[in-house]
């Protein structure tokens, strides 16, 4: 079946349409060549009333591990069994993803979409998508996995990032996290309002999110398949928690908590990475070490406090100023 398109697109009027799964483009504006800008959507709607889960991918559009999770699981869903509704947007920022970007390169002055929520009516294109996005789909949703990875350049970890503390998102953003799947759970200390970044403004807006970060490209030769399953995995788990699909969401075992930091080099040039993922570090470590095109250093990461890297730039060059390293502080369960 080719996919739907949607001149005008009413969320709560398609979730009317009990028992059924569709799939299509929502128009947002016109290029000069008469192509569409687009948000591709799926909905998988329930038999049965329930809670709408929103899962997108590709808000940076070179981390495809969400994108194919995303695929997978809608793929998979038997509507006819679900108390409630999954919405899947694959590729949040499309032009992005075609461009194999993390920013949509043609904008005129290009803006990372996951800085800037949620948007404004008035703003450019990447703008006005975030707003038309929140506008659209997100307030329509009971909760949100928004999906990220390491993208071209860098290795991540599987972590969940969840963030608010002492109201009801904050727990249940926090329980979603932890029937996730993943081993390592970043609880946001650093979240502030105004920050422009996808879950946090959900979160003011009062509805729970997660951020599952996972893969890169460094991974995708022979973790590709088993990267979609876990996102799979664990999209179906926070279905279950709540309550949309049949079984209990069970907690993940033996889960480390973090809070990470992402740290910066000085000099850009040939990045050797020293310490890699999960590895622990020591505050004094060397971190990586960066030479320039004589083999001479010209900046070593020195890691400023003990903590665990989560992950770290792939690539074999880095850009002068840059989070070539993200490193968590470990944080006790119950301070978690
Ligand atoms: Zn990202």
């Amino acid at each position: 079946m080719n996919a739907l398109e949607y001149e005008t697109f009413d969320l709560q009027e398609k979730l009317t349409h009990k028992g059924t799964k569709e799939w299509g483009m929502i128009r947002v504006a016109q290029r000069p060549n008469g192509a569409w800008i687009t948000l591709p959507v799926m909905l998988a709607v329930g038999a049965q009333d329930g809670p709408t889960v929103l899962a997108d991918g590709c808000n940076h559009g070179d981390e495809y591990e969400g994108t194919e999770g995303i695929i997978k699981t809608f793929q998979d869903l038997d509507v006819s069994e679900m108390k409630g509704n999954f919405i899947g947007v694959p590729a949040v920022n499309l032009e992005a993803f075609a461009q194999m970007c993390r920013f949509n390169a043609t904008e005129y002055v290009p803006q990372d979409l996951n800085r800037i929520y949620p948007g404004s009516p008035k703003g450019s294109i990447t703008n006005y998508l975030s707003h038309f996005y929140c506008e659209t789909i997100l307030k329509h949703c009971d909760a949100l996995i928004t999906l990220h990875g390491g993208g071209n350049y860098e290795y991540l970890e599987p972590v969940v990032l969840y963030c608010g503390e002492g109201d009801q998102t904050a727990k249940t953003s926090k329980e979603m996290a932890e029937v996730f799947g993943f081993k390592v759970l970043w609880k946001n200390t650093g979240y502030k309002a105004g920050s422009g970044i996808m879950d946090e403004c959900a979160y003011e807006m009062g509805i729970p999110a997660i951020t599952p970060e996972i893969g890169g490209q460094c991974t995708r030769m022979f973790q590709r398949e088993e990267h979609k399953a876990m996102i799979q995995a664990g999209i179906c788990n926070v279905l279950r928690y709540f309550g949309i699909l049949e079984g209990e969401a069970k907690k993940t075992e033996d889960v480390l908590y973090v809070d990470i930091d992402y740290l910066y080099n000085r000099n850009g040039g040939i990045h050797t990475p020293v310490k890699k993922a999960m590895d622990e570090v020591k505050a004094g470590d060397t971190l990586s070490i960066i030479t320039d095109v004589f083999g001479q250093e010209v900046d070593r990461l020195i890691a400023p406090f003990d903590g665990v890297v989560i992950g770290y730039w792939t690539y074999a060059v880095c850009h002068p100023h840059s989070w070539i390293y993200m490193v968590g502080k470990k944080v006790a369960p119950e301070e978690a």
